[in-house]
């Protein structure tokens, strides 16, 4: 029995045609690397190790001959390569940690081995995650499918190519100001940033670790939300800003209408938030056609539109670029060329080591960073730059606040443009910073966020809607994202080719 439509599954019909041996784990793992491997020149993945990914699908079918069931069981999928794992090298996007092999794995990957997925294989991402479109990562950019000229978005940007082009039907993602949300807006993926500590930051290789958050992306809402409930929950003795919250089922409340509602308006009651600023002159006119007519697909579902502001929106981008650098450069302080990573091959003394090391393992964006941030927090400017962004931090906290006493749940565009062509701001990090806007504040905010395809703009080219909830409403994200996908079909498009 062969099968050779395995790739246009999602994990929910894979799981249920492995768990009825329509097909099993390992024809699953087979054809899928198959199919990575001769989409290479997308530069979605980075490191394979067959031998690996078939001895856990085997294990995965053997599980399955016994008896055994469940929603993720002989899943293939793949993981951003900022998580480490024992089977497959971890390099994070940089030569820093070029030939690294971590003794052990992240919390997140464990558990969704544990569930019984089976890895396929390391997917590219911006170095350190510090980036919005892949051309940060030392070892080449990843390709959109929808245009291979163009970015796929970032850092998690290999992720959101893997599951667009249907190399994978789910991958995991990082979000620190906006890396899983802002290439799922460009690929046509969906994908979920939960509430900041939701899921273990142990294994994930640092950046700004206040903001710093797994998540899942996948094609649908209901994918996503299988993945969650696996990923999820305390790991306090080994991230202590884990959050101590129960493991929930995060499919639990999809298919189901609100409290009270009827099956045909299924979001009666829901109050969504429509942020002023979220909506001004920035956005391009064909993410606004298709941001709109989504909230207004939202409204035919029962949703109550209101008008909001979340007045520092602006200021997040500033905000973020202080904080986020300030705790970047601390985090990669450990990078020094003598425990692990790379070393330069000469040196004259202990401090050109260093200097070496450094300057040959971390690249342009990450060296940029370092310095912006030592820079911050150095001996009379703290109090100037780090302590004022926190204080506007805790200001933007208090606005969602404000907001949530006058909504639900808050829309917008998850990114103000389209993916733009590979190359077009390189030479300009500040265009790439201001990119980020929309989803920065919820990541300054701890609050969880998702981007769900809403539509095309000019060039044929995906938006996503952006939802965002107050803490631990990722089960209500969830499930108005899949009342969103159970009345229309963005989510199940493709590129073509693929
Ligand atoms: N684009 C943002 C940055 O460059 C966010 C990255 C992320 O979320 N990892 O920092």
């Amino acid at each position: 029995m062969s099968r050779s439509d395995l790739h246009e599954m999602g994990v929910a019909e894979l799981a249920a045609a492995i768990a009825d041996k329509s097909t099993s784990a390992v024809e699953a793992a087979q054809h899928l690397l198959a199919r990575a491997r001769a989409h290479a020149s997308l530069g979605a993945y980075l490191a394979f190790n067959e031998e690996a990914t078939l001895a856990q699908a085997r294990a995965a079918d053997a599980r399955i001959a016994a008896g055994e069931r469940g929603p993720l069981l002989g899943v293939p999928l793949a993981h951003k390569d900022i998580f480490v794992t024992r089977d497959f090298p971890t390099t994070a996007g940089s030569k820093m940690l070029e030939g690294y092999r971590s003794p052990f794995d992240a919390t997140v990957v464990a558990k969704l081995a544990e569930a019984g997925t089976v890895t396929l294989g390391k997917l590219n991402c911006d170095e350190f995650a510090m980036g919005g479109s892949n051309e940060n990562s030392a070892y080449g950019v990843a390709r959109n499918p929808w245009d291979t000229a163009r970015v796929p978005g970032g850092s998690s940007g290999g992720s959101a190519v893997a599951v667009a082009a249907r190399l994978a039907p789910a991958v995991t993602g990082t979000d620190t100001g906006g890396s899983i949300r802002q290439p799922a807006s460009f690929c046509n993926v969906t994908g979920i940033k939960p509430t900041y500590g939701r899921c273990s930051r142990y294994g994930m290789v640092a950046f700004a670790s206040s903001l710093d958050q797994a998540g899942p992306m996948a094609r649908s809402a209901a994918d996503c939300a299988a993945l969650l409930s696996v990923m999820a929950g305390p790991d306090i003795d080994r991230d202590s800003t884990s959050l101590d919250h129960p493991a929930e089922d995060y499919t639990r409340l999809l298919g189901q209408p609100r409290e009270g509602a009827r099956a045909e308006r299924p979001l009666q009651g829901l109050r969504i938030g429509l942020p002023r600023e979220f909506f001004g002159a920035g956005v391009a006119a064909d993410v606004q056609g298709p941001v709109r007519a989504a909230l207004a697909e939202l409204e035919k579902l029962g949703a109550t539109l209101v008008d909001i502001s979340l007045p520092r929106t602006e200021l997040a981008i500033p905000v973020y670029y202080i904080i986020a650098p300030a705790e970047a450069s601390s985090n990669l302080s450990r990078y020094d060329g003598v425990k692990f990573g790379h070393r330069a091959a000469q040196y004259d003394d202990l401090i050109d080591m260093y200097k070496k090391s450094r300057s040959e393992g971390f690249g342009p964006e990450v060296q940029r960073r370092i310095m912006i941030g030592t820079y911050v927090l150095s001996h009379g400017y703290y109090d100037a730059y780090y302590l004022k962004a926190q204080q506007i931090r805790r200001l933007i906290a208090q606005d969602f606040q404000q907001a949530f006493t006058q909504c639900d749940l808050i829309a917008g565009p998850a990114a103000p443009t389209v993916a733009w062509k590979i190359g077009d701001k390189s030479d300009d990090p500040v265009a790439n910073y201001l990119a980020d806007i929309f989803t920065l504040p919820a990541s300054l905010a701890g609050l969880p966020g998702m981007s769900v395809p809403a539509g095309f703009g000019d060039s044929g080219l995906p938006v996503g809607l952006q939802l965002i909830g107050n803490y631990f409403q990722e089960a209500a994200l969830l499930q108005t994202a899949h009342a969103f996908q159970q009345a229309t079909d963005w989510h199940t498009k493709s590129p073509e080719g693929f």
